[in-house]
């Protein structure tokens, strides 16, 4: 299995990222990208991948967790990161958050998170990057964004990591060549809207994370911190329930076009 979407970089996995990743490699996970969302956490991204065979890196500012002072050389820094690995597969964790805002807070905070996603869109661009996207409580905003960039062909790949949303929303964002990673909310009992997400999307597009340490899967969802190793249930429960393909099947479905869009595309 491939996780498209974890976080190596936060503890308790940073302090024991070896063993968590030895545990995980048992369980059939043969690939990994470990996601920053700040500018330590991209580097620490990029020093674990760099000691790893098949452990990649995304680096990028998040909308709300990256204190951003001076965007122009934020940015400016994340791109020297991408210049000096070339373990870097992706531009991310970017987006857009207005996740617990009051409406003023949000008019507040919105042209800086847009900015700040815009240019790293930019940079994904001019790197020939794929772009995992991070987005709560913000589908219009962030549909404004993408098709905007669609319309003027200056979309770079778009992944959306950790799925969630109105089927409106991700039929428009598959229409735009974006994959969709599900992570392990989709088992939760309540989560009747993320899976009906993965039934409009096509297997040739669907992708697996786990955001360890958040979101453990069900039947351990009590614990923290999710381990990276659980990604199997998640993907076990999306073969036999929304898929409806041997584990198997779908394995390699998501191997493959984990594949195609994070190591396939380097320039
Ligand atoms: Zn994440």
């Amino acid at each position: 299995m491939f996780d498209t979407h974890l976080h190596y970089n936060i503890d308790p996995l940073w302090t024991n990222w070896q063993s968590f990743l030895n545990e995980a490699q048992q369980q059939g996970v043969h690939s990994s990208i470990v996601v920053g969302f700040d500018l330590a956490s991209s580097e620490q991204a990029c020093a674990i991948a760099k000691q790893t065979d098949r452990v990649y890196a995304a680096v990028g500012l998040h909308p709300r967790d990256a204190q951003v002072e001076n965007m122009h050389e934020a940015i400016q820094q994340v791109r020297v990161l991408v210049k000096s690995s070339d373990k870097i597969v992706a531009i991310g964790e970017c987006g857009l958050d207005f996740y617990h805002l009051r409406a003023e807070q949000r008019t507040q905070s919105l042209p800086f998170q847009r900015e700040l996603f815009e240019q790293q869109l930019d940079l994904a661009l001019e790197m020939n990057l794929p772009v995992s996207v991070h987005s709560r409580d913000a589908e219009d905003v962030m549909l404004q964004v993408l098709s905007a960039r669609f319309h003027t062909q200056t979309l770079p790949q778009i992944v959306l990591h950790c799925v969630s949303g109105s089927v409106a929303y991700i039929r428009s964002a598959l229409k735009m060549g974006a994959y969709i990673s599900f992570a392990g909310n989709v088992t939760y009992k309540n989560a009747e809207n993320v899976r009906e997400l993965a039934r409009i999307t096509p297997l040739e597009r669907v992708l697996i994370e786990t955001d360890a340490p958040f979101l453990s899967p069900e039947p351990v969802r009590g614990q923290h911190p999710n381990h990276p190793a659980y990604i199997r249930h998640t993907a076990e429960f999306l073969a036999k329930n929304l898929y409806h393909v041997s584990f198997e099947e779908f394995e390699s479905a998501t191997d493959a076009n984990a594949t195609s869009v994070f190591l396939g595309r380097k320039s």
